[in-house]
């Protein structure tokens, strides 16, 4: 009994024939596939949190393969805001030094992350940049391989159920009466429900892909999107941004709340947040972009990645011009370095002293 998998695309900003090409060859490819739903979309990043693409994705709940122009932790990160959760799938597919950055995610100090205090539904979702392969084939290979263990789930899901129960059992057992026995998505009930829609249309399973194809107007987007897998809740990014995009939820868990606030080209936060957490997918810097980094790069300086050394800043001062900038252009007053730059500064030796930190030394020791 195979168990139908979901695969989007989503379609890259420009009308760039190439994009289009591998796009449309990757689903006439999979037209042929059984078990395989395949949507496509406008471009993830630029969705409408209530538009029909967004509100399409998040009707998908099982298994979700979502193909993109962007690096594999923008396009999660960006699927996570919008509430489509779950276990990041591991693919085959990677940028080269995507793995030497899961060797150092998994050496990492033992910080608090946001995501260690989550629950995710039990279900996988793999992001793939549509950027690392020119031809079809390898995204068709791998979209199969992960298709093939969706499918094996299934069986094994058959396994725990023991047997073969019979399509009203399973309906029951998908609907209970008693409320303790309903959760989200993901536990028992759940899985049992997807059971029940495996037994009940069978006969629809193993049908070869059905192609939707969803159009939604609207400009581009331009905001920042967090990697919990990172964040530590610290909220240095609540406290240097002066354009309101940032908000915490009802636990106090930072979130990107008012994404369209932010100022259209403005990367700054990302420099300043500590743990390289925020995320502009479409920012011409791969580090800022999300890209994995990789560990030689780290061992260089992180913040030279995020910043620009060829100007002699470091990221905070480049960060605090970036921010004045937007300040200017939107007829506020420029701020500095003296506004919401606090953590990665902690680290750095003092400047030397000056003649007034000499005056207030002094003033101290009289402790008048
Ligand atoms: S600055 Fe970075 S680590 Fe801190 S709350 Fe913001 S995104 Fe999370
Ligand atoms: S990039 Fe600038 S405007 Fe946008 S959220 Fe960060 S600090 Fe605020």
């Amino acid at each position: 009994m195979a168990k139908r998998i979901a695969v989007v695309v989503s379609q890259g900003q420009s009308q760039n024939p190439a994009k289009r090409g591998l796009e449309e060859e990757i689903v006439a490819a999979l037209l042929m596939e059984p078990g395989v739903d395949v949507t496509v979309i406008p471009h993830l990043y630029d969705l409408k949190p209530d538009g029909t693409g967004m509100l399409a994705l998040q009707g998908i709940k099982g298994n979700l393969i979502v193909l993109s122009w962007l690096y594999e932790r923008g396009g999660r990160w960006i699927l996570d805001r919008n509430d489509i959760r779950g276990h990041a799938g591991q693919m085959l597919i990677h940028m080269d030094d995507e793995e030497e950055d899961e060797d150092l995610d998994s050496a990492a100090d033992d910080k608090l992350r946001v995501i260690d205090q989550r629950e995710l539904p039990n279900r996988r979702i793999y992001c793939v940049d549509l950027r690392v392969h020119k031809t079809a084939q390898p995204y068709v290979d791998e979209i199969k391989r992960i298709a093939a263990e969706n499918s094996q789930e299934i069986v094994q899901l058959g396994d725990w159920i023991q047997g073969d129960p019979d399509p009203a059992q399973l309906k029951r057992f998908a609907n209970p009466t008693n409320t303790t026995a309903l959760g989200e998505r993901g536990n028992g009930s759940d899985a049992a429900a997807d059971a029940f829609d495996q037994q009940a249309t069978t006969a629809e399973q193993d049908a070869t892909a059905q192609v939707v194809r969803i159009e939604e107007g609207g400009n581009r987007r331009w905001y920042p999107v967090i990697d919990y897998s990172r964040c530590t809740n610290c909220m240095e990014c609540i406290d240097f941004c002066l354009f309101g995009v940032y908000g915490v939820d009802k636990i106090e868990t930072i979130l990107v709340e008012q994404p369209d606030n932010c100022r259209k080209g403005c990367p700054a936060c990302s420099r300043v947040c500590p743990e390289n957490a925020i995320i502009f997918p479409q920012h011409k810097t791969p580090a800022i972009a999300g890209a994995p980094v990789g560990a030689a790069s780290l061992k260089i300086d992180l913040s030279k990645l995020f910043g620009a050394p060829e100007e002699g800043k470091s990221a905070e001062e480049i960060a605090a011009l970036e921010r004045d900038e937007q300040l200017l252009l939107a007829g506020r007053e420029a701020v500095g370095m003296t506004v919401g730059i606090r953590k990665r500064q902690e680290g750095k030796p003092a400047a030397p002293k000056d003649a007034l930190d000499d005056l207030i030394d002094a003033l101290d020791e009289l402790d008048i």
